[in-house]
């Protein structure tokens, strides 16, 4: 089972004696990463995150490490599946946040100023859907006394693009409580920035739901990002849903050349598309009226 899981879901695998000895050896790690909180086995490190431009520190990723009393310091690939898979994410996950949070809140200035230095925490798929998370933050941040905009949740891309509902509430909840959201390794393999480094493509067509009026009318930041994507990728960027004149002017002012939608023309029958073509292919004075603008 675990062979055919780490090799994608939907699969099986033949049963090999060899698998055995991972199993055992899984088994193992799984049942000593039950005592790896309560024996101090666990430890974080914290690489620095730098301003570019000036060299400044601006904060630091925690990073999990696990001193393995037999086999020596394991890297959080080595062990963080099995924690999601048997159910400890949660209590290894609080552990991370109240010690990365408690440093944190060392990191103050010699004069007791807030130094501004942030502390990044990763935050995996079974812990963000966990429903002690929000809980768990609340707590590290009391306990710690850290003030919560110096609190980075770091989620994977993956994480966002499941299921919006519950992801955008649970985002919103953690927002609220004052901490900052990242998304990781943006681009990765399975998401468009990712997909869009490895196969180029030649047009985007923006989902209505973006190009959809929001309240005030403005037009939705990504909008503006997605555009600016295509004009870095060389490519033409269509709007689809284009309904009201204001959504028309709009799109136009922010540099969006090509749209569809019903303010525009409704789908035409073959016979009247041909009519329009024909007539949006003649020298411009012998247009009929109505052509499409
Ligand atoms: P790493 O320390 O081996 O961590 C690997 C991944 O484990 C992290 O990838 C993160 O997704 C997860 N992880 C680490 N700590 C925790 C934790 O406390 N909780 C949870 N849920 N997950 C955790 P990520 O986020 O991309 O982290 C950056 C990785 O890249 C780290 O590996 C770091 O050591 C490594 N790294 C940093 N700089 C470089 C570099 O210049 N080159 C290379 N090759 N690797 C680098
Ligand atoms: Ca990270």
């Amino acid at each position: 089972m675990y062979a055919a899981k780490g090799r994608g879901r939907e699969r099986f695998e033949l049963f090999e004696p060899a698998m055995e000895v991972a199993v055992l050896d899984r088994l193992q790690l799984e049942a000593e990463l039950r005592h790896a909180v309560d024996r101090g086995q666990l430890e974080l490190e914290f690489q620095p995150l730098v301003r570019l431009t000036g060299g400044e520190l601006v904060g630091f990723e925690a990073l999990l490490r696990w001193n393995h009393p037999a086999r020596g310091p394991l890297g959080p690939d080595a062990f963080l599946t099995i924690a999601e898979e048997s159910g400890q994410i949660d209590a290894i996950g609080r552990w991370v946040l109240d010690e990365a949070c408690t440093t944190a809140a060392t990191w103050q200035r010699a004069d007791g100023r807030d130094s501004g230095l942030w502390v990044s925490v990763n935050v995996s798929p079974g812990q963000f859907r966990s429903p002690a998370l929000v809980e768990d933050v609340r707590a590290a941040l009391r306990w710690s006394d850290l003030h919560a905009r110096l609190l980075l949740l770091e989620l994977a891309e993956s994480v966002l693009l499941d299921d919006e509902g519950f992801v955008a509430d649970r985002i919103a909840t953690l927002r609220d409580l004052g901490v900052r959201v990242g998304v990781d390794d943006v681009g990765a393999s399975r998401s468009l920035l990712g997909a869009l480094h490895r196969s180029p493509v030649d047009v985007l067509k923006l989902d209505r739901s973006l190009v959809r009026p929001r309240p005030g009318g403005e037009i939705a930041p990504v909008v503006r990002g997605v555009l600016e994507l295509g004009r870095t990728l060389e490519v033409d960027t269509v709007a689809q849903g284009v309904e009201t004149d204001a959504q028309l002017s709009r799109l136009r002012s922010v540099g969006c050349e090509v749209g569809q939608g019903f303010f525009l023309a409704r789908p035409l029958t073959a016979a009247a598309a041909t009519k329009l073509a024909l007539r949006a292919a003649a020298p411009v004075g012998e247009r009929g009226r109505g052509a499409v603008a």
